[in-house]
């Protein structure tokens, strides 16, 4: 397969890292911390090879080559692994703390450096799984401690080396740890400071309904537009209108997503029952899409329940989307939870289908009525017989399921023959509407005859 990057499953469980919000703050701690370990295991390197102290030399030449690496990671994003540079870090650190051997006339400090590295780990990582995220922080200040407190070391004998240089290399340690220190809590400060504009500017857009709902059409194979799926939109002030993704994410983060939710749920029921009074357009029905975090609500049902109940429209108008990332959770309990609202009359979509988790047992456990191709298969499918081979496979397997399948991102009319013709009975994307206001749509898509059919 040429094109297709279809991820293994344990590659897809990760979480995006290092994320794009991120990064410029990681990049600067790349740098600052890369430039910091040159210049330290540069200059003592040197000395110390001098002076005929092998194991210290080849230790903070080794911190050198790590800062060297970081100051390259900084350039390329894709290629950052930072579990490893700070594993590495880890060890080097330990290893010249315990040839820092303290000495009656002066103390231990090589060990200050945790202070910094725990800071800079326990940021870096806050969203990361619990080993990155607290034992190793965890364990730099522990090693802090207990080096602080013990005269535990490697015995190198640093007493041989005249007591100013001893007394400088202190207070040169000493001065770059708490440098080191504040440039890292700076660097996060600012960090954390973004997150939290950007989290009070998105819990008043959900209170000021600064968000709003677009639609974009789905068509069916004689080209007539028979719905739309809902895509949220954030106007915000001073930054025009915002796609969701670059905020959808802040919002599971903070547990916004549950009332942004029902939000747009709300707004495509109102749309819905517009809809319902106009001849041509009263069967019109809608996707919305749902987080996996919607979903492990205890009150998801009845949260939905009471929007439908409260707007007064007809269930079996409303497509749940949910993508395979829910394959993750509890099935059991998700399933009960689709199985109750398709009881009611909503039907369920699987989106984004092929990119994630699903196994064909895992799909059989869900109650699914849609699958719904990617864009990843529907681009250059006229072309590459790989991947109309697969959509074959697909529209199969949803026929096994009893579900329909709906193709997402077609841009061309090769693209949309080729999968009417593979069997696909919905098309969605730009060759037929873009996303646009809720409010134009039904000016622009109440039928006329002028639209493209896919065929
Ligand atoms: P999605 O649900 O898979 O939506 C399809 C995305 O593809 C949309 O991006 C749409 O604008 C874009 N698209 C549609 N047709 C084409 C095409 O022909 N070519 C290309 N290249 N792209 C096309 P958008 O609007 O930026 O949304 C991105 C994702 O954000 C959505 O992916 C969905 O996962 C999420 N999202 C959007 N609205 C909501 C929402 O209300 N709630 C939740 N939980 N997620 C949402
Ligand atoms: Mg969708
Ligand atoms: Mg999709």
């Amino acid at each position: 397969m040429k094109d297709i990057r279809l991820k293994s499953n344990s590659e897809l469980a990760k979480p995006k890292f290092p994320d794009t919000a991120q990064w410029p703050r990681i990049q600067r701690l790349l740098r600052f911390g890369g430039g910091a370990c040159v210049l330290h295991g540069l200059a003592w390197g040197s000395y110390y090879s001098t002076q005929g102290m092998g194991v210290l030399a080849v230790v903070l030449f080794a911190l050198m080559a790590l800062g060297l690496a970081c100051l390259y990671l900084a350039k390329t994003p894709e290629h950052v692994s930072l579990g490893i540079v700070v594993h590495v870090l880890l060890v080097l650190t330990l290893f010249a703390s315990l040839a820092d051997a303290p000495t009656a006339a002066v103390g231990r400090s090589t060990h200050l450096f945790f202070m910094p590295i725990g800071i800079a780990t326990f940021f870096l990582f806050r969203s990361e799984r619990f080993y990155l995220r607290w034992l190793f922080p965890g364990a730099c200040f522990s090693a802090l401690a207990v080096l602080e407190l013990s005269e535990v070391s490697f015995g190198q004998d640093l007493e041989l080396l005249p007591a100013t240089i001893r007394q400088l290399g202190h207070d040169l340690n000493t001065l770059t740890a708490m440098v080191l220190t504040i440039g890292v809590l700076a660097i996060f400060r600012e960090d954390l400071g973004a997150k939290v504009d950007q989290y009070t500017a998105l819990a008043r857009a959900v209170a000021q309904r600064e968000l709003c709902a677009y639609l974009q059409p789905q068509v069916s194979s004689d080209g007539r537009v028979i719905g739309a799926e809902v895509l949220l939109r954030w106007d915000r002030p001073g930054h025009g209108i915002q796609s969701p993704a670059t905020f959808i994410r802040l919002a599971e983060e903070t547990g916004l997503i549950h009332e942004m939710g029902l939000m747009v749920l709300e707004q495509a029921c109102w749309h819905l029952k517009a809809w319902s009074r106009l001849p041509g357009v009263d069967q019109w029905t809608l996707s919305v899409n749902v987080s996996p975090l919607q979903l492990t609500s205890k009150s998801f049902v009845a949260d939905v329940r009471a929007v439908l109940h409260k707007v007064g429209v007809p269930a079996n108008r409303l497509c749940l989307e949910i993508t395979e990332s829910v394959f993750t959770g509890d099935l059991g309990l998700i399933a009960a939870k689709m199985n109750a609202l398709r009881d009611d009359g909503i039907s369920w979509s699987l989106d984004d289908f092929g990119t994630g988790f699903s196994s064909l047992s895992l799909l059989q456990a869900l109650p699914l009525d849609e699958l719904k191709i990617d864009q990843l298969f529907v681009h250059d499918i006229e072309k590459d017989p790989s991947k109309r081979e697969l959509v074959r496979k697909i529209i199969e397997i949803a026929g096994i399921l009893g579900a329909s399948t709906i193709a997402e991102g077609v841009e061309t009319r090769p693209q949309s023959e080729c999968l009417r013709t593979l069997g696909c009975e919905v098309f969605q994307g730009y060759l037929f509407g873009r996303p646009i206001a809720a409010d134009e749509f039904l000016q622009v898509h109440a039928p006329t005859p002028a639209q493209p059919s896919p065929a």
